[in-house]
């Protein structure tokens, strides 16, 4: 299979994403320099899976240290950070080095963060291994969360390289699949009417080939870098990436990012966000029910799934996240297939809105 490249512009640096079959075994052909020593931090799943081929993929001169972290979204936290810190400099570590982040979007903010903290910033790569991570992976932003707020401590800091080999996806497991593709779907939605057909014609996510899974990963990361290249800061049409998330941040803070992954959360808040599109623009063709039937075909949870929380705490959350943002709940909407929109909500008609779209 042949590996697609994909150049990433961006004020703080340009780097190329690299995709193809079996790209862990090779991941040192794939940096843009030489580096003396790699430092590869990645989750107790994966490097079960996934370690050893990384660390073999290097030639005897580069000095390879490790650092495994629990799977899992806790691993995004302070103590974490401070002890993949400690190992570095255990390791001998120096500025002029590379870490390398193997695994999903907790592994990817978590070594990105760490990457650009240590010794006040050092050189990493992204290795994504789950499909959510062709967002994560790319656009810079890095982070840990604060047990009063997710991502709340992080900074912006480029990769050098992300070099996703989709092999690693045939064993992620199908919550993960639906949290990806959730993403996936997203990006199609705010920038490819193509694409998006593409998407609603999908087998069920264990059937689809290499080849499909690539060239999707492939346009979404496009998509996403082509709207970072232009709003790096999230001053503008980077915000038009948060299709879903407003009422999808609001679920996963609720369910303690927990019983539901990302993916299925920003689902339900992409499927709000069409039902409030339909509203607000009665002319739009809008994919509602297509994109209905796709969350059923796949087993998303849907918004009955909305039962299980409490409105008001919903709410709560949503104003949490808009305090963090701007002083108005402005929700992105769709005026058409590609042509996301910032909508502004009072408080009591977003409330009324949700106990509609619930029913
Ligand atoms: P994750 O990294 O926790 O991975 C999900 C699970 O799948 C974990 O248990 C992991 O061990 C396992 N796994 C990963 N790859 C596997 C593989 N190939 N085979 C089998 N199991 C595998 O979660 P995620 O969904 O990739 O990422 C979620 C995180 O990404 C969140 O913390 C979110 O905040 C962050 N995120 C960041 C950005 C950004 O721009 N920085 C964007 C979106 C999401
Ligand atoms: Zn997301």
């Amino acid at each position: 299979m042949r590996v697609e490249q994909l150049p990433v512009q961006t004020n703080t640096g340009n780097y190329n994403v690299y995709i193809g079959k079996g790209l862990r075994h090779q991941v040192e052909t794939y940096l843009p320099k030489q580096y003396n020593q790699v430092f590869i931090i990645t989750d107790s799943h994966i490097a079960n899976m996934y370690l050893n081929d990384v660390v073999d993929s290097f030639s005897s001169e580069v000095k390879v240290s490790t650092y495994t972290v629990p799977a899992g979204e806790n691993s995004k936290q302070m103590d974490w950070f401070h002890e993949c810190h400690t190992y570095a400099i255990e390791s001998g570590l120096e500025r002029s080095d590379l870490i390398v982040a193997l695994g999903g979007g907790v592994v990817g903010d978590l070594a990105g963060f760490v990457a650009a903290t240590y010794m006040r910033g050092v050189d990493y790569i992204q290795v994504p291994t789950t499909i959510l991570a062709h967002d994560s992976s790319v656009g810079g932003k890095v982070a840990i969360n604060h047990p009063q707020g997710k991502n709340m401590i992080g900074s912006f800091h480029q990769p050098q390289a992300v070099i996703y080999d989709t092999e690693t996806l045939d064993t992620l497991p199908g919550t993960e699949w639906r949290s990806g593709m959730a993403e996936v779907i997203k990006h199609a939605l705010i920038a490819d009417e193509e694409m998006l057909e593409q998407c609603f014609d999908l087998p069920s996510f264990d059937a689809i080939s290499n080849e499909t899974i690539a060239d999707l990963l492939k346009k979404g990361i496009h998509i996403k870098a082509s709207i970072v290249q232009e709003d790096e800061k999230e001053k503008g049409v980077r915000r038009y990436l948060n299709l879903g998330h407003t009422l999808g941040h609001a679920i996963e803070a609720e369910s303690g990012y927990s019983s539901i992954t990302h993916g299925e959360a920003v689902a339900i808040g992409i499927d709000f966000a069409l039902f409030l599109s339909a509203k607000q623009f009665p002319e739009a063709n809008l994919p509602n029910e297509a994109f209905r039937k796709w969350l059923e075909k796949h087993n998303y949870p849907l918004s009955s799934k909305l039962e299980e929380y409490n409105l008001d705490a919903l709410m709560e959350k949503i104003k949490k996240d808009k305090k963090n943002n701007h002083q108005q709940i402005r929700i992105v909407l769709l005026s058409s297939i590609g042509e996301p929109t910032l909508v502004p909500y009072s408080e009591q008609s977003l409330m009324a809105e949700l106990i509609e779209f619930r029913n």
